[in-house]
C-alpha cells in the first residue's frame, strides 16, 4: 500500500508530466490521458494505472520513452513512468506483444474517434452489421481503399466493439505479414498443428493489408485452408487491402472468389465536409483547441488522405509550440505554406519520366522498353510510383505510357518502391530527393 506522501507526490508529478508533454509533444497527447491514474512515486518509479489492458499495451509499447523523457524533464530527476491495468480481459487470443504480433490496437481507433461521411459509408454500415451479427451478417467482410483511408481503424474498431459485446469473444487481429512470418516458422519448427489449431479455432479472423499474401505462395496455400475452416463453421473473417481482390497482383484465382463472396466495400477519398470533422475530432483528441476558421483551412489545403490531414494538423501543433501555442489562420498558413497540394494536378507523365531518366542516367526509350535488366527495371518502377503518388492519372494510364504495361505491373511497381523504401534507407533518401525535385520543380513553375 503506498504512503499518502507517495501518492500525493504521485498526482503532483504527474500533473507535472501531462503539463510538460501538453507543451512539448502535443501532437502525441490524448484526451484520454487525463483518465489515466497515478497511484504511487517509489523508488524512482511513477506507478500509473490505466484504465484498459488496450490503453496500457499501446501506452508501454508505443510511449514509453516519451512519457520518461517527460518525467525527467519535469522533475530534473530520473524517474520511469510504469503503466499498470487490472486483468488482462480481451481473450487470451487476442494476443499483442508476443513475437509475431507486432500489431497494437490503438485505443483511438474505436468507433466513437471514426467519422462517418459518404467516403465510408458503405464500409463502416457493413462493419456495424457485423459487430451486430458476427460470422452472419457478411461474411467475409473485404474493405479496400488507398492508403491512409481508415482501413486500419475500422478494422481495429470493429475488434474493439466485438471485443467490448463479448469479453469471452476469440478475436485474432493480426498484419499478413505476420501471419506469414508465422507460419514459416511454424514450417520451420515443425509445429504447424499449434499453428493450425491457434488459427482455425478463433471466432473473429482480422487481417489488415491481405494484398501483401500475393507474394508468397505457400502462405496464400495455408491461408486458404485457414479461410475456409473459419467459414465453414460460421466464423467471421475480416480483411482489408489496398485494392479489390480482383486487382491484388498474383492472388490465385480460389482466393480471389473467396474473398469477394462476402462484401465487399470500399473507402473513399473523404470530401471536405468529411476532412473538416476530422480535423475537428482529431484536434479534440489531442484536447487541441482550433478555431473553426483553422479547421476548415486545413481540410481545404489537404485533399489526399486521412493519414496527410492528420500529419498537417500535427505541423500546425509543432509550429504553434514554436511560436507561442496561438492557435490562428496566419499561423496555419505559416505553418503549412510549404505543402504543395496542388503538385499533383500540374505534373505530366513526360515531366516525371525525364527526371527519373536523368537522376538514374537512363534514356526514356528504357522506362518505356521491355527489358529487365535491374539498371532500367527499378527507374522504371520508381517512375510508376512517383507518378502514382504525383499525379491523378490512372494505373492504366501509367502503364500506358511506360510501354503499354498493364494496371497489376504499375501496382506491383509502386508496392516495390513502397516496400523498398521502409526497409532501406538508401532507396528512401533517394525517392525523397526525387520528391523533392519534382516539388521543386512546380514551385519553380508555379511562381
Ligand atoms: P489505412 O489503414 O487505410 O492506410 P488508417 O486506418 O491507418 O488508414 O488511417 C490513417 C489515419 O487516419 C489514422 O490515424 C486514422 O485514425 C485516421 N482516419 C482515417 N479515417 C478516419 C475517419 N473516418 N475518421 C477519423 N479518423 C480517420
Ligand atoms: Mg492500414
Amino acid at each position: 500500500m503506498p504512503s499518502f506522501e507517495s501518492v500525493n507526490h504521485a498526482r503532483q508529478v504527474w500533473q507535472e508530466v501531462l503539463a510538460y508533454l501538453r507543451q512539448c509533444q502535443s501532437a502525441l497527447v490524448r484526451a484520454w490521458f487525463d483518465s489515466l491514474s497515478p497511484e504511487s512515486l517509489e523508488g524512482g518509479t511513477l506507478t500509473v494505472r490505466a484504465q484498459t489492458p488496450i490503453q496500457q499495451h499501446y501506452l508501454v509499447t508505443k510511449c514509453r520513452e516519451v512519457f520518461n523523457e517527460a518525467a525527467q524533464a519535469a522533475t530534473g530527476n530520473l524517474l520511469t513512468v510504469n503503466f499498470v491495468c487490472d486483468g488482462a480481459a480481451g481473450g487470451d487470443l487476442l494476443r499483442f506483444g508476443d513475437n509475431f504480433d507486432e500489431v497494437i490496437l490503438s485505443p483511438d481507433y474505436v468507433y466513437d474517434n471514426f467519422v462517418k461521411g459518404p467516403c465510408n459509408d458503405m464500409a463502416w454500415t457493413t462493419s456495424q452489421a457485423v459487430c451486430e451479427r458476427p460470422g452472419i451478417a457478411y461474411n467475409p467482410l473485404f474493405i479496400h481503399g488507398s492508403c491512409g483511408l481508415g482501413k486500419t481503424h475500422l478494422l481495429q474498431a470493429t475488434c474493439q466493439e466485438l471485443l467490448r459485446r463479448d469479453p469471452q469473444r476469440r478475436i485474432l487481429y493480426l498484419s499478413c505479414d505476420t501471419f506469414r512470418n508465422h507460419f514459416m516458422e511454424s514450417v520451420r519448427n515443425n509445429q504447424m498443428a499449434e499453428f493450425r489449431h491457434r488459427y482455425r479455432g478463433v471466432d473473429v479472423l482480422v487481417i489488415d493489408d491481405i494484398h501483401f499474401l500475393a507474394k508468397w505462395d505457400r502462405t496464400q496455400e495455408e491461408f486458404f485452408h485457414t479461410f475456409n475452416a473459419l467459414f465453414q463453421r460460421n466464423k467471421q473473417i475480416i480483411l482489408s487491402s489496398d485494392c479489390p481482390p480482383w486487382e491484388i497482383p498474383a492472388l490465385e484465382d480460389r482466393l480471389i472468389s473467396r474473398f469477394g463472396s462476402g462484401m465487399v466495400a470500399q473507402v473513399d477519398k473523404p470530401d471536405f465536409e468529411t476532412r473538416v470533422a476530422i480535423v475537428a475530432m482529431k484536434a479534440r483528441l489531442r484536447g487541441t483547441p482550433l478555431p473553426q476558421d483553422v479547421v476548415e483551412y486545413i481540410a481545404r489545403k489537404i485533399d489526399t488522405n486521412i493519414r496527410e490531414l492528420e500529419g498537417a494538423l500535427t505541423r500546425v501543433q509543432g509550429y504553434a509550440m514554436l511560436h507561442g501555442g496561438r492557435y490562428d489562420l496566419t499561423l496555419a498558413r505559416a505553418a503549412l505554406g510549404d505543402v504543395h497540394t496542388n503538385v499533383r494536378r500540374t505534373l505530366t507523365m513526360q515531366e516525371i519520366a525525364d527526371l527519373v531518366a536523368g537522376y538514374y542516367k537512363v534514356r526514356l526509350s528504357d522506362l518505356q522498353g521491355k527489358r529487365r535488366l535491374r539498371s532500367v527495371a527499378y527507374p522504371r518502377q520508381v517512375t510508376m510510383y512517383l507518378a502514382r503518388h504525383f499525379t491523378d492519372y490512372s494505373l492504366t494510364e501509367i502503364g500506358a505510357y511506360l510501354g503499354g504495361r498493364d494496371h497489376t505491373t504499375i501496382i506491383h511497381g509502386v508496392r516495390a518502391v513502397d516496400n523498398d523504401r521502409s526497409t532501406n534507407s538508401k532507396v528512401d533518401a533517394e525517392v525523397a530527393r526525387l520528391e523533392q525535385m519534382l516539388k521543386d520543380s512546380t514551385r519553380a513553375a508555379a511562381g
